[in-house]
């Protein structure tokens, strides 16, 4: 069986040498000592000042919306993990979906404006896949309207913009760790901000709020991650270049082969060093993405559409515009099986299979 992804798991013996290390110290979670060496460590490896790890990349959204004080309308992506929008609902605030550029499959920014009401508060857009967004033309609008920005790039471990971490743009950029993700820490999340200010509130937030044993300075929720969690993230970066290398190699492989299959891969935006997180492939018709899903399903081979349904069309939201790329893009998009343990081999037989069913 080949599903559309697996947890990458490095050798035992490395997680167990941290564990034995946690039984001697008897501290299991709230801000341990390897929680701390985590923080560390992601924040020289991805190269930026200020991250506070949490309990989730869902968590981390909610901590974001609460800690920017967001109320009204929030402009966001149909286009994404259903986390992306029910955070902002979760939050007491009402999603305003604006469509997605049929090329790169991200939040549209020539369709923003056009959305903007006086209760607009702020873009909250997903670099889709671990691609960035329009992130110049998305700050120019939040910039000439007064808005806030907020990146869900729970996709975007390892991927830089302009030679800065992805996790570096924005008010408030958040990721998971969660074990389907590329760097996992098998639950867990992130926030990213370069004011301090808002990074103190968020550490607040995170721990209930506290400000001393008896002491509260903000509103707070339970948004922290353990000890064990942690120590599963610094033996995972010890592996993340091979995990980075072999995912670019593996996409590498699809390309060969699905260069010749009718659809697109989507444009990565200039500007960026990507991290191959995840192999999607707009089929050129519903038909053929339904025919090759079904077939390889057959072969106990299986993809994922990520994203399907459109967002816009949950139960708790309103759409109030027409939508007509994302609608069009759900019909058709797949993701492909890729992760660390994943062969070339099997690559090739995937993309193989899909060469033939496309003359089915
Ligand atoms: C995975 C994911 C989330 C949620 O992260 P969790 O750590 O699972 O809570 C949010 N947004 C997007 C785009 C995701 O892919």
């Amino acid at each position: 069986m080949i599903p559309v992804t697996k947890p990458f798991l490095p050798p035992v013996e490395e997680y167990q040498s941290y564990i034995k290390d946690i039984w001697e110290r008897q501290w299991l979670t709230n801000n341990g000592p390897i929680v701390n060496d985590l923080e560390l460590k992601l924040k020289q490896y991805l190269g930026v000042n200020h991250l506070l790890y949490l309990s989730n990349g869902t968590i981390a959204l909610q901590i974001a919306i609460k800690a920017l004080g967001l109320e009204g309308e929030i402009i966001t992506t149909p286009f994404s993990y259903v986390a992306t929008t029910s955070s902002i609902v979760w939050e007491g605030c009402m999603p305003v979906f604006v469509d997605i550029d049929p090329e790169t499959l991200n939040l549209d920014p020539t369709k923003i404006e056009a959305a903007i009401t006086e209760r607009t508060s702020a873009i909250l857009a997903t670099h889709v896949y671990g691609n960035p967004c329009d992130i110049d033309a998305i700050q120019a609008i939040a910039d000439k309207y007064g808005l806030k920005v907020i990146y869900d790039a729970a996709h975007c471990f390892g991927t830089k913009y302009k030679g800065r971490s992805i996790f570096d743009y924005g008010d408030i950029s958040t990721t998971s760790f969660h074990a389907t993700k590329l760097f996992h820490t098998i639950e867990g999340g992130a926030v990213f901000t370069n004011n301090p200010d808002l990074l103190k509130k968020m550490a607040y937030m995170r721990n209930f709020g506290h400000s001393g044993p008896e002491a509260f300075a903000e509103i707070g929720i339970n948004g922290k991650n353990s000890e064990f969690h942690a120590a599963m993230g610094l033996v995972n970066l010890n592996h993340i270049t091979a995990i980075l290398d072999r995912r670019k190699e593996l996409s590498a492989n699809y390309d060969q082969y699905m260069r010749h299959v009718n659809g697109f891969r989507p444009r990565i935006q200039e500007g960026t060093m990507y991290n191959f997180a995840y192999y999607p492939f707009v089929f050129e018709s519903a038909e053929l993405m339904q025919e090759c899903y079904k077939r390889l399903a057959a072969n106990n081979i299986f993809c994922r559409r990520y994203f399907y349904p459109s967002l816009a069309e949950l139960p708790y939201v309103t759409k109030t515009s027409p939508l007509p790329v994302c609608e069009d893009i759900v019909q058709r998009v797949l993701c492909f099986p890729l992760y660390h343990s994943l062969k070339p081999e099997d690559v090739h037989l995937i993309a193989r299979l899909v060469l033939r069913y496309q003359n089915y």
